[in-house]
């Protein structure tokens, strides 16, 4: 039976693999197919899908948008996107602007505890568009300025800590607007981490075809409380492991998976949809 990962960051966020070595570990792990999910960007997709050809495995170019609906912070992942896309790649610069904007007040705030981060070790470290708090972290360790990257959050970057700072949401209608009009399909990622539940109506009827049922923090019972709320929507299902990178030696990717059979429902909807378009 053929698998499918269709949840997964990299470096071009804030996961550790390169592309390469995503689509390598997902070789080992025996995966047919992956979906690169980065917060907030394609950048990746392109590397990614070199690599995965290369290995005749089939490869899902997406993102994984930062989202709300009713000040409830959603994640809403985009399949099958066209990552070339004039509209998807202006909106999502300018998340990418206020990430890298955040950046410099996160160290400014760090600075002002007194604490010697230089700016530029955060981007040098980070080296992609779409930097978040993990690339703080990192510098702050790689400095010796904290022991660990736990420290590094409980004392400066979570929520409620000094250096935290929100960043700028989409919101999750527009979301899946968004990635309609890039050819793609929206899929509500993880619903059991945003006590989201409540939305799941009003993003059905903005057109979200999509939830991720199995995820690497779902329970049984979510898993299964979400399967049945994708029945009663008439919703596809996803689901993937959300590896980063190496976490305690083992990867995560592979460990969640969802059999390739909902691939195939995942992407017989994006055919109807382009060949609904093409005949206007
Ligand atoms: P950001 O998108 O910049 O807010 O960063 C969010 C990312 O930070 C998450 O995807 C996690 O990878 C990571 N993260 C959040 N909280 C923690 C924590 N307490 N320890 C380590 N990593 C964390
Ligand atoms: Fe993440
Ligand atoms: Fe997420
Ligand atoms: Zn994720």
């Amino acid at each position: 039976m053929k698998f499918a990962d269709l949840h997964l960051h990299t470096k071009y966020s804030d996961g550790t693999f390169s592309p390469e070595e995503l689509v390598l570990q997902a070789q080992k792990a025996g995966l047919a197919c992956i979906a690169l999910t980065d917060h907030d960007t394609v950048e990746g997709c392109a590397e990614a899908a070199r690599a995965a050809a290369a290995v005749q495995m089939e490869f899902i170019p997406g993102t994984e948008l930062t989202a709300e609906h009713d000040d409830t912070e959603l994640h809403v992942l985009g399949y099958f996107l066209d990552t070339e896309n004039k509209k998807l790649l202006t909106e999502i610069a300018k998340f990418q602007a206020v990430r890298q904007n955040r950046i410099h007040e996160m160290v400014q705030r760090i600075n002002d505890l007194g604490v010697p981060l230089k700016v530029e070790s955060v981007f040098a470290l980070a080296n992609c568009k779409s930097p978040g708090r993990p690339h703080v972290a990192r510098a702050m360790v790689k400095a010796g300025l904290v022991g660990s990257l736990d420290e590094a959050f409980e004392r400066f970057l979570k929520k409620g800590r000094p250096a935290w700072v929100p960043k700028q949401k989409i919101s999750a209608l527009e979301a899946v607007d968004l990635i309609h009009q890039a050819g793609g399909l929206a899929i509500m990622a993880h619903p059991g981490l945003n006590r989201s539940d409540d939305m799941i109506p009003a993003l059905v009827e903005a057109g979200l075809d999509g939830i991720e049922c199995f995820h690497t923090k779902h329970s049984t019972t979510m898993s299964e409380r979400y399967l049945e709320i994708a029945d009663q929507h008439r919703l596809l299902i996803s689901g993937g492991s959300d590896c980063h990178g190496f976490s305690k030696g083992k990867p995560l990717i592979g460990t969640v998976r969802v059999p390739y059979s909902h691939v195939e429902r995942l992407k017989a909807k994006v055919a109807a949809k382009r060949s609904a378009s093409a005949r206007g």
